[in-house]
């Protein structure tokens, strides 16, 4: 299974999917944690030129195809080798991600960004998407509070692009009902996870 995490910024998707880990752990499923942009060194290097704070001059489209550029290779060297191998995949962002941030947010067109992507991944989706759904401005004040983050380009944005991050999900899990799964993020950690162990519990048995 693939199964990837979606969602604005301080969403909680990486702190999640550590409890989607354990819930495999239990079940004796064998999977793999991930990242993007990142996930193993070229794409991790992809993701440094991307988020860099002083880049500012970055245009979008070259944005756009870093990220399927990072994809790429994430998933030619890591995530399809896996699968391969009956181990289940967990990764934190995905193709939505390029859809909601670059297609929608940025202007670019999802259907746009949508079609470098299909030359990315040769047309491999995730089989599970986890849609964790935040207010923006109460993701932005959890990241504040949160120590030790790392700064990046995308901290110079304002309120109005987090928003539209929202609505670019918002149509993707209209356009992909079967696969995205909308989670309620604003409640505890705790809550959140028991939420999520709960619709996996239901995945593995469809
Ligand atoms: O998920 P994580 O917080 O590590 O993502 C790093 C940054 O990259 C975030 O600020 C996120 O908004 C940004 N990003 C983006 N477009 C993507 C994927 C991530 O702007 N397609
Ligand atoms: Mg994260």
């Amino acid at each position: 299974l693939f199964i990837t995490l979606e969602g604005g910024e301080g969403s909680g998707k990486t702190s999640v999917i550590h409890e989607l880990g354990k819930a495999l752990e239990e079940r004796e499923i064998p999977y793999l944690v991930t990242r993007e942009p990142g996930g193993i060194r070229i794409a991790e290097q992809i993701r440094e030129v991307i988020l860099n704070p002083a880049h500012t001059e970055m245009d979008s489209r070259t944005e756009a195809l870093l990220y399927a550029a990072a994809r790429r290779q994430h998933l030619a060297e890591k995530v399809e080798p896996a699968l391969a191998q009956g181990i289940t995949v967990l990764c934190d962002r995905f193709v939505d991600s390029s859809l909601a941030y670059q297609g929608y947010a940025r202007g670019l067109g999802i259907d746009e960004v949508l079609s470098i992507n299909l030359f990315a991944t040769a047309g491999r989706f995730p089989d599970i998407t986890f849609y964790m759904d935040i207010e923006p401005e109460v993701g932005i004040a959890r990241i504040a509070a949160a120590q030790g983050r790392e700064v990046n380009r995308l901290d110079l944005e304002g309120m109005d692009f987090h928003h539209k991050v929202r609505e670019g999900y918002e149509i993707l899990a209209a356009m992909y009902p079967d696969r995205i799964r909308k989670v309620d993020a604003s409640v505890s950690l705790e809550e959140v996870a028991t939420e999520i162990r709960g619709r996996l519990a239901a995945a593995l048995k469809d």
